[in-house]
């Protein structure tokens, strides 16, 4: 019976993971529901939607990049990827793949619901607080209400996450934010987590960006943006 909690899917073929994690989420008052691979999984977000997935990357039929790319061509429901080796973090969150947030294991599960609960806040209420807003920097546009960002009027595709990024950055233009602030307020940490998760963000976001990046690394301390240089015109 639905008593109205967010429902978490949790995608793990280790029955033992599987069985430990559904606990914590439950004993936290979330609904659970499992899948045991990846096209279990995949039958059960067509089925119904849930509100998070927890999907584990090595999975024995289809793995964890592959499902999460499968579902990210409908759904951007939330998906924290759960990883064993470090090496894949920059794929797992990368727009090739979309996931929200990722764990290495082993992890704490209190962290791991920690995790859960973050994602879950800020997902809706960012979305709609940031309606019809838009910053110009620039050649660069970003949109909050269409969640899209332009360079010289051309659409350049962000990952939810770096998007948030980019917007938390420009957003407090003439300001130096921590990674841990950036945590705090892109990713809804309240405590210090994984700053790393920072650093990849930026690096995709100046790879897709190219010069009309305004990210600028403060050495010790954390990441601003530049001055806006004159906007120039289209060919
Ligand atoms: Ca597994």
């Amino acid at each position: 019976m639905s008593s109205g909690s967010p429902e978490i899917l949790v995608v793990e073929d280790e029955a033992s993971i599987a069985s430990f994690v559904s606990l914590y989420l439950k004993n936290a008052g979330f609904e659970v529901r499992t899948a045991e691979n990846g096209t279990d999984a995949l039958t059960a977000v067509q089925t119904r939607e849930p509100s998070l997935i927890i999907l584990d990357l090595m999975l024995p039929d289809l793995d964890g990049l592959e499902v999460c790319r499968r579902i990210r061509q409908n759904s951007d429901v939330p998906i924290l990827m759960l990883t064993a080796r470090d090496e894949d973090v920059d794929k797992i969150i990368g727009l090739e793949v979309g996931a929200d947030d990722y764990m290495t294991k082993p992890f704490n599960p209190r962290e791991l619901v920690a995790r859960v609960k973050s994602i879950l806040r800020r997902v809706a209420p960012e979305r709609r607080e940031a309606q019809g807003e838009r910053i110009v920097h620039g050649d660069l546009v970003i949109d909050a209400g269409r969640r899209e960002v332009t360079v010289k009027g051309v659409e350049v595709q962000l990952a939810p996450k770096e998007f948030e990024l980019l917007w938390e950055l420009l957003d407090h233009r003439g300001l130096v934010l921590t990674r841990d602030q950036l945590l705090e307020r892109v990713w809804g940490y309240t405590f210090a987590g994984d700053t790393r998760t920072v650093d990849v963000h930026v690096r995709q976001v100046r790879r897709k960006l190219g010069e009309a990046a305004p990210i600028v690394t403060v050495w010790g301390v954390g990441y601003k943006v530049s001055p806006a240089r004159e906007a120039t015109t289209a060919p």
